[in-house]
């Protein structure tokens, strides 16, 4: 019966010639086992998987425009150059669709396994083969992945889940963040106690066709490998030259992901090993300005945690002055993901106000149909943020047959009387999310001048945002010795002393000694610290605001506190490109920065890739020498 079970199956499938041979080969050695032999076990979980993979099933790739833009402004607010990109590769995968069929092998149809007899048999039938789609994977250049790259809650994911939908494919989503172990992978040998196949060859399985599209999530995190190099398995399934044969070590077979649309998400580039990266089309996604959350609190997040919350019909307001107020004093952050988690919690604790103000039982229910009350209400799919739960009004047949006795506790929803109204504003925001997080704009801040010894730099965290970071200097009794702190990486260090050194040559000059001779902390030392301590800092932008910093301390004059800057130094007192500059435009902007001082090398770039709502209201001052940025400072 089992084995009939399995011919069964597999006369449902299109399993290429090789998969097929070595299923008949599997199937005849489970006949001649013992059925309790622990081989028998084996063989029959390894005939159950091969069975249950999608061999040559396909969902059409749909490659329209329109549609594709519909989709992706449906999902996204904003977003404006990497919807363009996205939709530039479905225009050019329409027009080069045809031609790149010729170059994909069309699911082999295998006559004498093809003409099955469903007798509805317990196993769901397969969707039918289709044909071959006219094309497989986005036309990015050389068949590059789509690899999307910025800080975190930007929507990268959501956007990768759009572009599914978008080309009509299915999508199946997984982290690499901290994998170390290549069986993760490529599976483990099927000698393995409780063998697996790969995350891939689970994904197929899951999604029931052979080209969804997988979304592989923080491949900038992969982990090291203690057993094999987790990057390279990753290779071998995302290269094209590949992984037409993709072995699996369970399956030890190999399987076609040529068309499977591989797309990564990364918050940095730094930590992606290079071959990797190679072969990625980096696309960016960076943070939003205050006004651009606003409005995504406004139409996509308030909406979906109103609605997940069971409030879509209720008087319950979340006004502009609140969201204001949540991204100034609560979710000072590049995306939207604490953001749309303290909204979540606004709409929850709205709902359990309501019900406990109102008193759980007077609350009246919708009228169950007395055959369905026994039933109550399963909905039919997961319950998620975009399918309001309708209460359940015509017993459904079909429906009461699958409900599991103990689910006849779940209730209808309940209806909210029209009396209740609920307004949560700027004013009222803290019963529902408590005090803010942050009580001003930043750490140190104008009006005026800052204290002396203090600047205001820029920058660039290993999650992909920005940040405004102040620089302390002090001096202390000692001989002239510099101590950093602030969990600082060697680049930086460096910074520090040759900001250090410049000043010391320049002392007199920038009057810091009264004589040309005297020596500038001859018999102190001098500390310089980074906050937060916690968070690691490298880089050499930081060097024009320490050098601003020491400049404060030796004179004894504070540095204009509404000013930010970021720039590499050398000894000469060159001013040097610098990277990382929208999310640090970006971080001042959150900040309440007006003036940032950046390297002239970096202005085309910034003219170019920075769009004029992030540079809005704020001055940017292009420096080549560090005599500028003094001038500018003080
Ligand atoms: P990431 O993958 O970049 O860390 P996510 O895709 O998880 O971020 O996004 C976090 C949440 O913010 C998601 O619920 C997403 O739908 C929402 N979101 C992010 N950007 C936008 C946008 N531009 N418009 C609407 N919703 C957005």
């Amino acid at each position: 019966k089992l084995l009939q079970k399995f011919k069964d199956r597999a006369a449902q499938l299109d399993m290429p010639m090789a998969v097929r041979k070595v299923f008949d080969e599997e199937l005849n050695k489970l006949a001649s086992l013992e059925p309790s032999a622990s081989e028998a076990n084996v063989t029959r979980t390894y005939l159950e998987w091969i069975t249950q993979l999608p061999w040559g099933v396909y969902t059409p790739t749909r490659y329209s425009v329109e549609a594709a833009r519909q989709v992706l402004e449906e999902d996204h607010y904003g977003l404006k150059e990497l919807k363009e990109r996205i939709l530039e590769f479905v225009a050019v995968g329409k027009l080069r669709g045809s031609l790149e069929s010729a170059s994909s092998v069309a699911p082999k149809q295998d006559s004498a396994t093809s003409s099955s007899d469903s007798d509805g048999s317990t196993t769901p039938p397969p969707p039918a083969p289709t044909p071959a789609p006219q094309s497989d994977r986005l036309p990015t250049p050389e068949g590059k992945i789509i690899l999307l790259h910025g800080p975190p809650g930007v929507g990268k994911t959501s956007v990768g889940k759009s572009l599914a939908r978008a080309v009509g494919r299915e999508f199946f989503r997984f982290s690499v963040g901290g994998l170390g172990d290549v069986a993760e992978i490529k599976g483990h040998r099927r000698t393995y106690v409780g063998a697996l196949p790969g995350k891939i060859v689970q994904a197929l399985k899951r999604v029931g066709t052979s080209n969804p599209l997988v979304l592989i999530d923080e491949i900038d995190k992969l982990g090291r490998g203690h057993n094999g190099d987790p990057s390279s398995a990753l290779l071998e399934m995302l290269d094209p030259e590949q992984n037409r044969e993709f072995l699996d070590h369970y399956l030890d077979l190999p399987i076609d992901l040529s068309r499977v649309l591989f797309v990564c998400t990364a918050n940095n580039l730094s930590t992606i090993p290079a071959p990797l990266l190679d072969r990625m089309e980096v696309l960016e996604v960076s943070g939003y300005v205050s006004e651009e959350k606003r409005v995504i609190a406004e139409r996509y997040l308030a909406p979906q945690a109103k609605a997940s919350a069971g409030l879509q019909d209720a008087d319950v307001v979340l006004e502009r002055s609140a969201i204001d107020s949540l991204i100034k004093w609560y979710a000072r952050e590049s995306g939207v993901r604490n953001l749309k988690k303290m909204v979540e919690k606004i709409f929850r604790k709205t709902a359990l106000k309501i019900v406990q103000d109102l008193g759980e039982e007077k609350l009246p229910e919708p009228p169950l149909p007395a055959d369905a009350a026994a039933a109550a209400v399963t909905p039919a799919t997961e319950p998620s943020t975009d399918s309001p739960v309708t209460p359940l009004t015509q017993p459904d047949p079909e429906h009461d047959q699958k409900i599991h006795p103990t689910t006849t506790e779940k209730r209808a929803p309940l209806v909210i009387p029209p009396s209740v109204h609920v307004r949560i504003t700027a004013d009222n925001l803290k019963d529902y999310v408590g005090p803010p997080v942050y009580q001003k704009d930043r750490m140190y801040e104008g009006p005026g001048r800052l204290v002396k010894g203090v600047s205001t730099g820029l920058g660039y965290l290993g999650n992909g945002s920005g940040a405004v970071m102040p620089i302390e200097t002090i001096t202390t009794p000692g001989k002239g010795s510099l101590i950093l702190t602030g969990k600082l990486g060697e680049v930086i260090r460096e910074s520090a002393q040759i900001a250090l050194s410049w000043v010391k040559a320049h002392a007199y000059d920038l009057r810091i000694t009264s004589s040309p001779d005297e020596q500038w902390l001859s018999n102190r030392d001098v500390h310089i610290h980074m906050p937060e301590g916690s968070i690691g800092k490298e880089g050499p932008s930081a060097g024009t605001a320490i050098l601003s910093a020491l400049v404060s301390l030796g004179s004894g004059v504070g540095v204009r506190g509404d000013v930010a800057m970021t720039g590499e130094i050398s000894l000469a007192g060159h001013v040097l490109p610098v990277g990382g500059l929208k999310e640090k435009i970006l971080a001042a902007h959150r900040a309440g920065i007006k003036t940032i001082l950046a390297p002239a090398a970096n202005r085309a770039d910034i003219e170019e890739n920075v769009p004029d709502s992030v540079k809005e209201g704020i001055k940017l001052i292009y420096v080549e020498d560090v005599r500028e940025v003094l001038k500018e400072v003080f």
